[in-house]
């Protein structure tokens, strides 16, 4: 191999291991910062997620709190690699977060259209609406599986007024390319108060 070769299979590498770490540093943000002591700025509005699912940090915030974040991963990796390779990390890295942040959005407003995409919906939103302690990985089992936080998602039962918009027709029923995997819940409306007690 030319040198030129050499060093940009190297920086691909590096590229590969930063992405690589971008999908711990989601499992343990998520799982850490998300779920265990939320009590922070991404905590909150994590639980905001949670309660309201359409609901997205503003993108203004997430980049002024991602910034640094890349810009010391940067530092640190330009130190302990050297500057070529670790910006080849920071840069795997940095590419990583940005396609979980699109994955996940679009995991919420569009429907899935291959394997990746069905298995993605099904993982995040068994954490959505049956174990929000398990499956905090989103692009990705392997930390779950690591971590033993994963879990087989059966049908998912999705609360109405959660419902994706792209799994339920206008009518609010599931859509029927999606009710192999999916139900939606409805609230039952409260039992009329004079049938509880027959004869008192
Ligand atoms: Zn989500
Ligand atoms: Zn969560």
């Amino acid at each position: 191999m030319s040198p030129i070769a050499t060093d940009l299979a190297a920086a691909a590498g590096w590229a590969a291991a930063g992405a690589a770490a971008w999908t711990l540093l989601e499992y343990t943000l998520h799982r850490g910062l998300g779920h265990r002591w939320p009590d922070n700025a991404f905590g909150r509005e994590h639980t905001r997620h949670h309660a309201t699912t359409h609901y997205f940090a503003p993108t203004r915030k997430k980049a002024l709190a991602a910034a640094p974040v890349v810009l010391a991963t940067a530092a640190a990796a330009a130190l302990a690699l050297g500057p070529r390779a670790g910006l080849a990390f920071a840069a795997g890295l940095a590419t990583a977060y940005v396609a979980y942040e699109v994955v996940h959005r679009r995991a919420h407003t569009h429907g899935p259209r291959g394997p990746y995409g069905r298995w993605l919906r099904r993982h995040h939103f068994h954490h959505h609406f049956h174990a929000p302690a398990m499956n905090h990985g989103v692009t990705s089992p392997v930390w779950d599986l690591v971590f033993r936080t994963y879990a087989r998602p059966g049908t998912i039962r999705v609360p109405e007024k959660h419902a994706m918009p792209w799994l339920v027709d206008p009518s609010g029923a599931v859509r029927p390319e999606h009710a192999v995997a999916y139900v939606v819940t409805r609230r039952r409306a409260p039992a009329p108060a004079a049938a509880a007690a027959p004869g008192g």
